[in-house]
């Protein structure tokens, strides 16, 4: 009898189209800088990409020459050196065998005894040891710092809330919780304690000061307010690194206040975390070593191909006690395949998921951990450098203090309205985008539409960002032209 299998029936086919897939990617990334950094869609790929469910098998030669023709030309640019829109990472090359290594081997982490543990467990190690925090704290790899920060601030209401809220859930909560953040906190932050059921009316979003800091004198304010209301505070969230401009908190103050109070202390350090591995402005993150749990991405800042990011919880007690639960179909053994003694499953939410450290661990033995501080130091520094070029422009402001990696300014001109200045420098952006030149993104600060540069990328060269400015130039003039 003839059974089905997905397995090739011709490995041969398939060794070449690998071999090939290979080769491509390796003259995909070599070439980079030669491509435009984005380019608009075309209709008919889009048109091309709408169709029935496949029923017939196709020749896998043919779908290779759609990915050729749909799919690789037509990505979002963040490989490209002259990407700096939002926070980014660049990824490696070896980083993307570490991926078809971990998906050839099919490796489900979370829990089991397989290799794939071991690594997660020795990158977690890694993490903590590089950023320099309590080395006894527990870890949990997840794929992003939306979900990082998820984990923490579920172990901040779970412990502080001061009853068992896994088992009476908030229905018998008597005073209100709240947690507290700066306006410019992110938006995944909201989310999760929208998640939490503590709702987005008691998530405080406390005002900051003319660096985008959070004000230390209106939290305390709120603070009292709310205990004297009658609410329980239970959570502030420091700022390692704001996404509009990269501003820090004062960490060791919102660590003191927390203490005062009996908080948890979360900090997203999504990005900015990493500045403690850089030779210079490692002071950025004086102060993390305080929080409870703190929130990274490595596919930011560390390179890492899409997605990971990674959350570290001081208290391993009260992490595993947010989230373990074991029944008999996945109790934890001490031999056979059943067998460790660590689940990560046991510290987070989710329970299979892929074997996503296996590129963090070959990048960073690729290139040892000085080179990704000095790489995080060369873009602080161009974004230095940035600042200077747009300050000694007359025709160019800047819009924030540049703090860290990310520098917002504006095309400007005496005489010329705030609206207008607002579309004129919209249509800027939209102008780099779609030409190819560079993709920086764009926010609003205090009104003013702000040119975001936020440089995570490891191809960058200073002379990238001169040429960027010139083209932001050129550009204004040649719309100056035509609508004023
Ligand atoms: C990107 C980012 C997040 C969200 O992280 P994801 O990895 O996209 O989930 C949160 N906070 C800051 C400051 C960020 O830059």
């Amino acid at each position: 009898m003839f059974e089905e299998t997905l397995d090739p029936k011709d490995w041969e086919e398939q060794r070449k189209i690998g071999h090939q897939i290979i080769d491509d990617m390796i003259e995909h990334l070599k070439n980079i800088r030669e491509k435009p950094v984005w380019q608009p869609i075309p209709l008919e790929i889009k048109d091309k990409m709408r169709k029935p469910i496949p029923k017939e098998h196709q020749k896998i030669s043919a779908i290779y020459n759609d990915i050729r023709e749909m799919i690789i030309p037509y990505t979002l640019g963040n490989t490209h050196p002259c990407f700096w829109g939002w926070v980014v990472g660049t990824g490696t090359l070896f980083g993307a065998y570490g991926d078809l290594i971990a998906s050839a081997l099919n490796q489900p982490s979370g829990g089991l005894e397989h290799i794939a543990n071991y690594v997660e467990y020795q990158v977690i190690e890694w993490v903590k040891e590089m950023l320099a925090y309590d080395p006894q704290a527990s870890g949990l790899i997840t794929r992003g710092a939306s979900m990082a920060s998820l984990v923490g601030l579920t172990v901040a209401r779970n412990l502080k809330t001061g009853y068992n809220v896994r088992e009476k859930g908030l229905q018998s909560l008597n005073a209100k919780i709240t947690y507290y953040c700066s306006t410019e906190g992110h938006s995944c932050l909201q989310k999760a304690v929208e998640l939490l059921g503590i709702g987005s009316q008691n998530f405080r979003r406390i005002p900051v000061t003319e660096d985008f800091q959070i004000n230390i004198e209106e939290l305390k304010k709120a603070i009292s307010k709310d205990k004297q209301n009658g609410y329980k505070p239970i959570c502030i969230i420091g700022n390692l690194g704001t996404v509009n401009t990269g501003a820090v908190d004062d960490l060791t103050t919102l660590a003191d206040i927390a203490k005062k109070h009996d908080m948890w202390f979360h900090i997203d350090g999504a990005f900015g975390a990493l500045t403690k591995i850089t030779p210079e402005s490692y002071h950025l993150a004086d102060g993390m070593e305080l929080a409870d749990s703190i929130a990274i991405d490595f596919h930011k800042w560390f390179h890492t191909n899409y997605a990971v990011g990674c959350v570290l919880v001081k208290s391993p007690k009260d992490h595993y006690n947010s989230f373990a639960l074991v029944p008999e179909y996945l109790a934890h053994g001490t031999r056979g395949v059943g067998g460790p003694e660590i689940w990560y499953s046991d510290y987070g939410f989710e329970l299979s998921g892929e074997f996503k450290t296996l590129k963090i661990w070959m990048t960073l033995k690729e290139h040892g951990i000085e080179k990704f501080g000095q790489l995080i130091e060369q873009n602080i520094q161009q974004a230095k450098y940035l600042t200077e070029l747009i300050k000694k422009d007359d025709n160019l402001e800047l819009l924030a203090p540049t703090a860290m990696n990310i520098v917002c300014f504006r095309f400007k001109k005496e005489g010329i309205d705030q609206e207008i200045l607002n579309k004129l420098n919209e249509e800027i952006v939209l102008q780099l985008q779609e030409q190819g030149i560079a993709v920086p993104s764009h926010t609003r600060l205090n009104g003013n539409y702000a040119i975001r540069v936020s440089i995570t990328n490891h191809r960058t060269k200073r002379e990238d960002l001169k040429t960027f400015i010139n083209a932001v130039k050129r550009i204004a003039k040649q719309i100056e032209a035509t609508i004023l």
